[in-house]
């Protein structure tokens, strides 16, 4: 059987590469679908650049002629082939990597904890879609995990190939694409996955979230994100954000609070309650605390690998505005009080007696 391409050069099988030149020459100036004769014919006129993309090049030819249509199929055409660069190409040839890009097989999720949550660390369950490996199939892709050695490759998974680029010969080993890589393949597809090995599942993820984590930090599961056809596994990613506390800020792991009191106790001194991520925590605050005074309570902050931070309060030191006559009187006396050798709080502490 004549081979088409040649046909539609109307050329030979044997013919030399000047006698193709030519030929391709002749025909695309007849069918040329610009040329405004009656012959014009952009179908054909395609048909014929294919024709001359192929038997152009000796290698493809040789293909061609081996393997018919099938053995040239996934080239590109011509003008795609002119317009990647040389450097493209020979980068392909000589790392094997392609354009193919990686899909990603890593998922994201999202979480918000509170910071008492983040405090004690805590544990989250999420339900994830995510693609898996095939109980069915063991993965395999085969009905009933049969599976046979790849031809292709040998059941190594790989191929070699040496091209030809612009620096010479390159050797590079690519992925045997008849077995996706796994060196085997499926007697007969799986009814399950439908040969892939892999199918899409709900699955019920626990993750412990650890203590001191901070906002925008995220936890990585690892192997928990798709599984590919090719059968390697993807991570999963749970992206973390700590809820403001009302009463807490916190920086890095210290923690920040203001805590108001009363004229009387800044000046004699009193116990005040200080919040802390889910528990308090009793203080006692010194005779002659200055309002905007900052106490610093030693490892109350937040857990860290570092170990705990520090907790910060601030005092802040409320002026009555209403005050009863018995206040106002009070305060009357304290203002007419002359400074003595008692000092300011015996002076007081006198007074309340
Ligand atoms: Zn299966
Ligand atoms: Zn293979």
């Amino acid at each position: 059987m004549a081979k088409k391409y040649y046909e539609l050069l109307g050329v030979s099988e044997d013919a030399s590469q000047k006698e193709i030149k030519k030929a391709y020459r002749k025909k695309a100036k007849k069918y040329h679908p610009d040329s405004n004769s009656e012959t014009a014919d952009e179908e054909k006129f395609k048909k014929i650049n294919k024709a001359y993309d192929i038997l152009s090049d000796e290698d493809k030819r040789r293909k061609y002629d081996q393997f018919g249509e099938q053995g040239v199929e996934g080239h590109a055409g011509r003008g795609q082939r002119r317009a990647a660069s040389s450097f493209q190409d020979l980068f392909e040839h000589l790392f094997g990597g392609g354009r193919r890009q990686r899909e990603s097989l890593d998922l994201k999720i999202h979480t918000t904890i509170s910071l008492e949550e983040a405090y004690q660390g805590v544990e989250k369950t999420f339900e994830v879609s995510r693609k898996t490996s095939c109980e069915d199939c063991n993965g395999t892709g085969g009905e009933g995990g049969e599976t046979s050695t790849c031809s292709e490759c040998g059941g190594r998974g790989k191929v070699r190939t040496v091209k030809r680029t612009p620096l010479g010969r390159a050797e590079t080993v690519e992925r045997c694409s008849n077995c996706n890589g796994k060196g085997s393949v499926p007697e007969k597809n799986c009814g399950s996955c439908n040969g892939k090995g892999v199918v899409e599942s709900e699955e019920k993820i626990t993750v412990d979230i650890p203590e001191g984590i901070r906002d925008g930090q995220r936890v990585r599961l690892k192997d928990k994100g798709n599984r590919s056809e090719t059968g390697r596994n993807g991570d999963l990613y749970v992206y973390v954000t700590v809820e403001d506390h009302k009463e807490l800020e916190r920086k890095k792991s210290d923690l920040f609070t203001t805590v108001t009191i009363g004229v009387g106790d800044a000046a004699l001194g009193t116990t005040i309650s200080v919040p802390r991520p889910g528990s308090e925590l009793n203080v006692d605050i010194p005779e002659g605390t200055q309002p905007g005074q900052v106490l610093r309570l030693d490892g109350q902050g937040m857990p860290s690998r570092r170990g705990y931070g520090d907790l910060y309060v601030k005092i802040d030191v409320e002026i009555p505005e209403d005050l009863t006559e018995e206040q106002k009187e009070f305060m009357e006396e304290f203002r007419g009080v002359p400074e003595t050798d008692k000092g300011f709080f015996e002076t007081v502490k006198d007074l309340i007696k």
